[in-house]
């Protein structure tokens, strides 16, 4: 290990941790099968107890170890003391090991933003949580529709991850996304929860690379936040197959690995916070992420949270997707 690893290798080494901690603290509410759902402004844009306490765990935990970063969390959250318990001191070898990039050599903490999304796919942890406990309840899984419920939750909670992202001079640089349930194909006794991670102009770690083959167009969307803008836009792709999931984090991992060509939604409703992550990864390997009209998204700590032109995502042939966005898409968003 380097002997003094530079702040941008020690933050991330810090972020990985304390999102696999916050892994570990998703896993234990869906467990306890109390969630403690609050609506924020409507029932499509929930708060659990695991985005709180997984906020609360990923704020408190950098803020100690970097106390001059601006830290800007999804959940609204009222100030108090944060049990020692939710606090992760320990940072990941396997970053530490990793050399920073020189473009990032002399950062300060005072010029970097995180952007935190304790739960993406919110929506789907919870949808996960009521099938399972409808059918937990019985004592046995009688009916082929009852698997077929327990199927269903069991791949929502691969929708479900942990986002912490990076940025310096208004741009993405760096992010983690942990997947809470990766691996739940496994069944009892599997290891849960993997961490991928990037770094622009390092790489990104924690999985592997893989291209959907290039004469394919395989769009990925929304599942529960969809309207005609959305579904119009991602016609205009002339997809070969649509993949509806949840959350943004999970799409950029569609994008990574070899599922899906671009992530296309046309709409206000995600933030900073969704995007920051998932986009420094995405552009860690090659691949881009822009607004409807092509334009970067600025993630300043004074920027508004709405990415209100929406999100186009691609690991390759941008210009392509972007070409096909409608014209009325365009006027509609900006
Ligand atoms: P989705 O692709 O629908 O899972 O959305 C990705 C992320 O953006 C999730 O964190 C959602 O909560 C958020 N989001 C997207 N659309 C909306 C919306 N209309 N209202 C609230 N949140 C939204
Ligand atoms: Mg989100
Ligand atoms: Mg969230």
């Amino acid at each position: 290990m380097a002997t003094n690893p530079l702040l941008l290798m020690r933050l991330m080494a810090s972020a990985y941790a304390v999102a696999e901690k916050s892994g570990a603290i998703a896993r234990r509410v869906m467990q306890s099968g109390d969630l403690g759902i609050v609506e924020k402004t409507g029932a499509n844009d929930l708060q659990t107890a695991a985005d709180r306490l997984v906020q609360k765990s990923i704020c408190a935990s950098l803020s100690r170890s970097f106390p001059k970063l601006t830290i800007i969390g999804e959940e609204d959250l009222p100030a108090e003391t944060v049990e020692e318990d939710l606090i992760e001191t320990t940072q990941a070898e396997e970053v530490l090991l990793k050399p920073c990039p020189p473009e990032y050599s002399s950062l300060k903490e005072e010029e970097l933003v995180v952007w935190v999304d304790p739960l993406d796919g919110t929506k789907e942890y919870t949808e996960a949580a009521s099938l399972l406990y409808s059918t937990h309840h019985r004592q046995k899984v009688h009916s082929g529709s009852e698997l077929q419920l327990l199927a269903t939750a069991l791949r929502l909670l691969d929708h479900v991850t942990v986002l912490i992202g990076i940025s310096y001079g208004g741009k993405a640089i760096a992010g983690v996304i942990n997947q809470p349930f990766y691996n739940y194909q496994l069944g009892s006794g599997a290891v849960l929860g993997r961490t991928m991670w990037g770094v622009l102009g390092l790489g990104a770690f924690g999985f592997q690379l893989q291209e959907v083959p290039d004469n394919q167009r395989i769009v990925t969307t929304t599942r529960s936040h969809s309207n005609k803008l959305v579904t119009d836009c991602v016609q205009a792709m002339e997809p070969h197959k649509v993949i509806k999931v949840g959350g943004a984090g999970n799409k950029i991992v569609q994008l990574v690995e070899g599922n899906a060509s671009a992530y296309v939604f046309a709409s206000l409703g995600t933030k900073k916070w969704d995007t920051c992550a998932p986009e420094a990864i995405l552009h860690a390997v090659g691949g881009k992420l822009t607004d409807m009209h092509g334009n970067a998204y600025c993630y300043d700590a004074n920027v508004k949270h709405m990415n209100s032109a929406g999100v186009l995502a691609t690991l390759r042939n941008h210009e392509y997707y972007l070409s096909r966005v409608p014209q009325s898409v365009q006027q509609a968003l900006s």
